[in-house]
């Protein structure tokens, strides 16, 4: 099943133990005319990790440290290894990961497929530029190192391209230096859109700004919301540093308030599962949101960056349906205009987003990528029987306005891009060039999954309708 629940497939899941059990996936998929992908942690919102009646590689057990030089902050990790794993092996020694998701629970080879960001992207780009090499097992029976000063192509190339080129094996990665396992955190209510948009771009240069959104009102408070900017707490006395980044600090709590457990939250949240729901649980955050206005306050660096974990099992809130993340990318001069129609829509078609999310962006040097100088807008919609099909053409619909203002998509979030939007963002060259590089890694384009034959028919040799 693909996190959001949303879609679903049936695979025959294998789970290698090492290098030589994947080429012999490899082979028999070679020999059995199937096709593979690769699964991290199944964190991805639609169908990225799904691979319908095909060969499906579970990679969540590679997932050993190979080497931590805590020194210089320098890990080597099989793919496999989560992003909790990763931050909780660092963090005493005073380092972090530079770029994290909104949930500890990923893979660094699926953060690596997609090259995730962060809520610092402004600041520190995506995952794939604190990558310093990695070793992949291609479907052509090579391994290949590559770095931005070996096998620059792959390196540019994987990095980003959803698990089409080739399997992560191990993955070096920069870390952040930290002084402390604290964030100094600023909360700034926005009383519309602009007024979000531009708190956003002129916190920018802060090590963490995030904006939340209200999708549930329009009119002349449409976008408003509330802006989270972060900083990393200095320590000046040095011998508290060992106390402050100790991991117990820095888990999340399992009870909110004190008291409610966190783990039975989500039957609450079920309830309110209806627009009347959404407007409740916005304007209550919007007000306390207000009424905090420029309140500081400390928070760990798990608690900062992962909110979204605070609640485990959240996403049961809507079963069976599902949730539907839509992400899009603007360019700067044009998202204010963009978003104000964006959610002028959502609110005509009667389907309102129950969270959105804004945050900075800047471009980068990978071949398929989502990033832009701009902002993004993630929308988390809910999917029952009864509205499927209007929030399909809803999405539809958004998907021409933002190609119309230049905007991008981002393929970790996607369920519904169709190829001539896909097409449309990432152009011709950049087409033919994954297409020549998938000829090279992957001559018998073995490598395919639910997402890759819905948004990019023409890279595994299918016609392309014109
Ligand atoms: C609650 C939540 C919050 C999120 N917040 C953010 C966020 O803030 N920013 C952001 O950018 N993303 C975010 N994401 C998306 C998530 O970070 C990405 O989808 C990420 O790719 C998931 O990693 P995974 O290990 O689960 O990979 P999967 O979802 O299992 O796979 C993702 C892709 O990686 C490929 N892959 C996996 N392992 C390998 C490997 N070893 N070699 C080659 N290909 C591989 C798969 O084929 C697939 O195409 C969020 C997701 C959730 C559920």
């Amino acid at each position: 099943m693909a996190w959001g629940m949303a879609s679903e497939a049936c695979c025959y899941v294998y789970y290698p133990k090492d290098k030589n059990e994947l080429m012999d996936i490899f082979e028999l998929a070679k020999s059995s005319g199937m096709t593979v992908g690769f699964r991290g942690a199944g964190q991805s919102y639609g169908d990225a990790s799904l691979n319908g009646e095909q060969i499906l590689v579970d990679l969540s057990g590679w997932n050993s440290i190979l080497d931590w030089d805590s020194e210089n902050g320098i890990i080597t990790v099989q793919s496999g290894v989560t992003i909790a794993q990763l931050w909780r092996r660092v963090v005493s020694s005073g380092w972090w990961p530079p770029v994290v998701p909104g949930t500890m629970n990923p893979t660094v080879g699926g953060c690596a497929s997609m090259n995730i960001h962060g809520k610092n992207h402004w600041q520190v780009g995506s995952f794939g530029e604190h990558v310093i090499e990695f070793e992949a097992l291609l479907p052509n029976g090579q391994t290949v190192r590559c770095s931005r000063s070996q096998s620059q192509d792959l390196y540019f190339g994987m990095l980003g391209s959803f698990g089409m080129l080739g399997c992560f094996l191990s993955i070096t990665l920069k870390l952040k230096q930290i002084a402390s396992g604290a964030v100094q955190v600023t909360a700034l209510s926005a009383a519309n859109l602009d007024d979000l948009l531009h708190i956003i771009d002129s916190h920018k240069a802060e090590d963490y700004v995030v904006g939340w959104v209200d999708c549930t009102v329009v009119g002349s408070s449409i976008g408003r919301g509330i802006v989270h900017t972060a900083r990393h707490k200095e320590l000046s006395n040095k011998n508290v540093l060992t106390d402050d980044i100790s991991n117990n600090k820095h888990e999340l709590p399992s009870a909110i308030f004190g008291i409610l457990p966190a783990k039975y939250l989500w039957l609450f949240l079920r309830m309110l599962n209806h627009r009347m729901g959404y407007k409740i649980i916005n304007t209550v955050r919007y007000y306390s949101g207000l009424l905090r206005n420029g309140h500081g306050f400390v928070q760990s660096l798990a608690q900062f960056n992962f909110l979204l974990d605070y609640i485990p099992n959240w996403k049961q809130v809507f079963w069976p349906g599902g949730l539907i993340q839509y992400q899009c990318f603007i360019p700067f001069r044009n998202a204010h205009t963009v978003f104000s129609k964006i959610l002028q829509c959502c609110t005509d078609s009667k389907l309102q987003p129950y969270l959105g999310v804004v945050k900075r962006h800047r471009k980068d040097d990978f071949l398929i990528s989502c990033n832009l100088d701009g902002f993004s807008l993630a929308m988390d919609f809910s999917v029952k029987d009864r509205n499927r099909a209007r929030l399909s053409s809803l999405l539809a619909k958004l998907d021409e306005i933002v190609l119309d203002a230049g905007g991008r998509f981002y393929f970790a979030k996607d369920s519904t891009l169709k190829p001539e939007a896909t097409r449309s963002f990432l152009g011709p060259k950049t087409i033919s060039r994954l297409v020549e590089l998938k000829v090279m890694c992957d001559p018998n384009k073995m490598l395919q999954s639910n997402l890759s034959r819905r948004i990019l028919p023409e890279l595994h040799g299918c016609q392309v309708d014109k």
